[in-house]
């Protein structure tokens, strides 16, 4: 038989006062917290500073693919893995522009490009910069990931009007090196920094279910929240195993686990959008419910992300309609 709950309403947890500087022990008294009064203090937060049923639509186009130099576990574009990804050159500006037209016009407000690079050459920052100069005359929001930034070309592409910057720390500082050997989760952080110091906002996240522990999901969380200015936009990925990387066989997360740490996420770092990234194609529609619920208001649309499945617009609307959700407008939360 299972236990009954003898908690009395007055000893329910209190309402969860934000800190300035999170530290791993509070942050884990929350996540292991009983399961409904964690995602009752995480939709309390998400309200206080977000419309609940509003959701970013976040749209990813791959502008250069395969062929990387580094050796990311869980990448299907590592030059160091058989994972049958062809590789392509660098897409022309025109292209780019007009898949971020349709993409308007299916309603993303921000458009998201990624190259497989370990970091941009100064004559790739030309192309890249009249990408996102293309873009945003379309009245869109713009996002680049394009691996390890200097100081000089963060303010290239802060010139260029750049919204946002991804560059995900992917786990904990721990497990970082169990993932990818060629750089650290120090060069991670030093980039952040001169996208933060270059005016850029940030987007930054990490992927769940390669193998790490719970106490890794925490410690990635509260490294975030604790960056001198928390990430504006933190994607929250569920590994997809890609035959042929390192992460092949990897088992997958446990889904109460993963809301959990959306949960999390949205306390420590109330005015950020958090993004339920890549793995939405393997989640089914509850689970999904669930990390709305939890604070989740971002998701990528379209049936494909850089180079991975994603459900399709019919889905996504499908699913907005069964659980009354919106797009969230440009500018809403700022
Ligand atoms: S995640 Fe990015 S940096 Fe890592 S292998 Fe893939 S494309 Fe390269």
């Amino acid at each position: 038989m299972l236990e009954l709950s003898t908690q009395k309403p007055d000893e329910y947890p209190p309402a969860m006062e934000v800190e300035e500087r999170w530290n791993v022990d509070t942050a884990k008294k929350i996540y292991n917290l009983p399961f409904n009064d964690l995602l009752f203090q995480a939709q309390t937060v998400h309200r206080q500073r977000f419309d609940p049923n509003a959701i970013q639509l976040s749209k990813l186009l791959s502008i250069k693919t395969g062929g990387c130099p580094e050796d990311c576990g869980y990448c299907s574009q590592s030059a160091h893995y058989p994972t049958g990804l062809k590789a392509s050159k660098l897409l022309q500006v025109e292209k780019v522009v007009a898949e971020a037209r349709k993409a308007r016009d299916s309603g993303a407000t921000r458009y998201c490009m990624g190259a497989a690079w370990r970091s941009p050459k100064d004559r790739d920052i030309d192309m890249v910069v009249a990408m996102v100069e293309g873009v945003r005359a379309l009245g869109m929001e713009t996002c680049m990931t394009l691996g390890m930034l200097s100081p000089q070309q963060a303010a290239r592409l802060a010139g260029a009007g750049l919204d946002y910057y991804n560059h995900n720390i992917d786990t904990s500082e721990r497990f970082y090196s169990a993932i990818i050997s060629t750089r650290s989760f120090a060069d991670r952080l030093e980039t952040l920094a001169h996208v933060r110091d270059a005016g850029i906002k940030v987007c930054s996240g990490g992927i769940l279910g390669m193998g790490e522990t719970v106490d890794d999901h925490i410690a990635m969380l509260v490294t975030l929240a604790n960056l001198p200015v928390p990430p504006e936009s933190v994607p929250i990925n569920m590994l997809i195993p890609i035959p042929g990387s390192k992460l092949a066989n990897a088992a997958p997360v446990d889904p109460i686990e993963f809301v959990r740490a959306i949960a999390l996420a949205r306390i420590l770092m109330p005015e950020t959008h958090v993004r339920l990234s890549a793995g939405r194609s393997d989640m089914s529609d509850e689970m999904q419910a669930l990390c709305f619920l939890a604070g989740a208001n971002s998701i990528f649309v379209g049936d494909t992300l850089l180079t991975t499945g994603n459900p399709g617009e019919d889905h996504d609307a499908a699913l907005f309609r069964r659980l009354g959700l919106k797009a969230m407008p440009l500018g809403a939360s700022e």
